[in-house]
């Protein structure tokens, strides 16, 4: 089969373009049916501006538990943070000491209210699985 060039015209702009014999071989081999639609300005463009499909990943910030998209696959037991606590994480001097707290009467306090809590719905869980008498 023979191939000579042809002026196709772009359905972007609009201008004539050519669609030379090297192509047209080429779309030949790679079994293309159709014709190119586009210049070559316009297929730039496309490829180039075009909206990007990243992968995004559902998962849960490790540190705020927020539900959150990560463009990447999370390797397991990595921590995942949300754009917020990443920001964050980078706001922080790098080589900043964590303050350790020191555990006053009021931290204390705070601790065994929650335990208090805990304990009081466990006992109300065992309380409700207590078959009753029938
Ligand atoms: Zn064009
Ligand atoms: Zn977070």
């Amino acid at each position: 089969m023979e191939f000579s060039d042809r002026t196709l015209k772009c359905i972007d702009c609009g201008l004539e373009f050519v669609f030379t014999a090297g192509e047209q071989l080429f779309f030949h081999d790679k079994q293309f049916k159709n014709d190119p639609r586009h210049c070559k300005q316009c297929k730039a463009k496309r490829t180039k501006g075009g909206p990007k499909v990243r992968p995004e990943t559902r998962t849960t910030c490790s540190e705020c538990k927020a539900e959150t998209t990560v463009p990447f696959k999370p390797t397991q037991g990595r921590p995942v943070l949300c754009r917020s606590c990443f920001q964050k994480q980078l706001s922080k001097p790098k080589q900043a000491v964590e303050p350790i707290p020191i555990p006053g009467p009021s931290a204390v306090d705070v601790q065994v209210a929650a335990e208090d809590s805990q304990a009081e719905q466990q006992t109300l869980v065992e309380a409700d699985s207590i078959p009753g008498p029938n």
